[in-house]
């Protein structure tokens, strides 16, 4: 299997190369030219193994220029009890009759992002290596909160990669900075700059394109790549959890072999509920997917009219993760809906760039109005569900999960639609312990740790121990920059 550039349909690399590059040279995402197919026998074969093999059957479909021994050196390291704290990877958490959460935060930073940046490292390395390059690969990282302590974790002190990461130094959660200043490794850099984070985004993004910065790297046996969800490495890990998940409520009897079901997904970047629509297409029983978003709800619009328009007021929420206008990989679905159609693809992101608007074409909105249905509540709706959750199932969730549930509560009310039903939860309420203690009620004028404790006492979850053991950790880094100091941070956090 190859790989194809959203942007020039004639681009063609192998799987190895797609994950070191990141992005494709005419600025188009890589996508595999055709979506592997499982049957129901491989599900049912599936049921009966653990996360890793099933992860190992769904890589050899996608890597198939990786050996077995590679893929399976790939998943070993990454999915272990030593990075997760279940065995199970993801777990399955059932809320309500037929209603599961699939719990995606059970690794090193409690987020949903800990799925594909435990593995990213392995998959990057090795296909350097594949490659026949020995160059060291640096990793830069803008992130609002989650991505960039989520990246270092997974890259702390492996072989042959360095990590730089940047935040705004105001737009982070007290918490997410706790976990990113104390980071501990050999090979990371984490640094605060004076800005928001489109400052470090755009700051990351001219590094990357400055062709004077890549020679000096070059010179020095280095070379830069992306550790965000336009690289493939990250959304091939995340098409796991779903073919897993599924297999696992057969195994578990909740679904017969073959029942549909509906696959809920709380979304920013389109990168997770995309991996959902991979697992469909690759053959696991879905009817609906539903697209979850907070107040931010360009996606909703779009997904409801085929009218993307980021024209609006960009609001901050209680679910952070979600604040995005641009969902980066938008853009391969509408490459395969459009049948590979890389001429639309460059008019619609051109309109996008220029105008911050495109409408896609009558054929691709149907296609969309059948596969997906999409939804949006503000923080006051996110607040009550956080609320009425706890109340009537004991379950405590984080603000970005119970957008989802509130979404998925709407469809149902309007639909009547009684398919079961997987809700992706994407974080541990412990992340954002402040906003889920508010929702339930209780006082939150406390510091983040002592607030911590509270949530433990109100919601009977153990305290992750990773961010348990925060409290005690030194902080390493405490930098705090201007904007346009970043490209000098680069070099002398390389020593170049
Ligand atoms: C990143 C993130 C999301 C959004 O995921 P996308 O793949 O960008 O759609 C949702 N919830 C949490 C907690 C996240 O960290």
């Amino acid at each position: 299997m190859n790989y194809k550039s959203t942007r020039d349909s004639s681009v063609s690399v192998t799987s190895a190369q797609a994950i070191a590059q990141g992005i494709s040279k005419d600025g188009g995402l890589f996508v595999p030219d055709e979506i592997p197919k499982i049957t129901l026998n491989d599900i049912k074969a599936l049921a009966g193994v653990d996360y890793r093999e099933r992860a190992k059957f769904v890589f050899s479909k996608f890597l198939t220029d990786f050996s077995e021994a590679e893929i399976a050196y790939c998943v070993d390291n990454a999915y272990n009890t030593k990075a997760f704290d279940t065995d199970n990877i993801a777990e399955l958490a059932h809320l309500f009759d037929g209603t599961y959460m699939l719990e995606l935060w059970h690794g090193p930073t409690c987020a949903f992002k800990d799925m594909a940046l435990q593995i990213l490292p392995y998959l990057l390395t090795t296909s350097i290596k594949k490659l026949n390059s020995d160059k060291k690969v640096v990793i830069l990282v803008a992130t609002s909160g989650d991505t960039g302590k989520a990246a270092l974790e997974g890259f702390k002190d492996v072989e042959g990669t360095s990590i730089l990461v940047f935040y705004p130094d105001n737009g982070v959660s007290a918490m997410q900075k706790r976990q990113m200043t104390t980071q501990e490794g050999n090979n990371v850099g984490v640094c605060a700059i004076k800005g928001n984070f489109d400052d470090a985004q755009n700051g990351v993004k001219s590094i990357f394109t400055n062709s004077e910065i890549a020679s000096k790297l070059n010179e020095n046996g280095m070379m830069f790549s992306s550790a965000n969800s336009i690289n493939w490495g990250r959304l091939a890990p995340q098409i796991i959890y779903y073919i897993s998940s599924y297999a696992q409520l057969v195994n578990d009897g909740e679904i017969k072999l073959g029942e549909k079901i509906n696959i809920v997904v709380p979304t920013g970047n389109f990168g997770n509920i995309l991996a959902g629509y991979y697992a469909k297409h690759m053959g696991i029983p879905v009817n609906k997917l539903i697209c979850a978003s907070n107040s931010n709800n360009v996606l909703t619009d779009f997904l409801k009219t085929g009218i993307y328009d980021r024209n609006r007021d960009f609001h901050a929420t209680i679910s952070p993760s979600m604040d995005i206008l641009i969902s980066s990989n938008l853009e391969r679905l509408l490459y395969i809906l459009s049948d590979e159609n890389d001429k639309l693809i460059n008019e619609w992101f051109d309109k996008l760039a220029k105008e911050g608007r495109y409408e896609v074409s009558q054929e691709v909105k149907e296609r969309i109005f059948d596969e997906f249905s999409a939804g949006f509540c503000n923080d006051e709706e996110t607040k009550a569900t956080i609320k009425e959750i706890y109340d009537k199932y004991s379950y405590t969730c984080d603000t970005h999960t119970a957008v989802a549930v509130k979404v998925y509560n709407d469809y149902k009310s309007a639909t009547g639609d009684t398919t079961k039903t997987i809700i992706a939860s994407t974080a541990s309420p412990y992340k954002f312990s402040g906003s889920v203690l508010s929702a339930i009620g209780e006082e939150t004028e406390a510091s983040e740790f002592e607030l911590v404790d509270k949530l433990a006492d109100v919601s009977k979850l153990a305290v992750p121990k990773s961010l348990a053991a925060l409290k005690d950790k030194q902080v390493r880094f405490s930098k705090v920059i201007d904007k346009n100091q970043m490209k000098d941070y680069v070099f002398e956090a390389l020593g170049i």
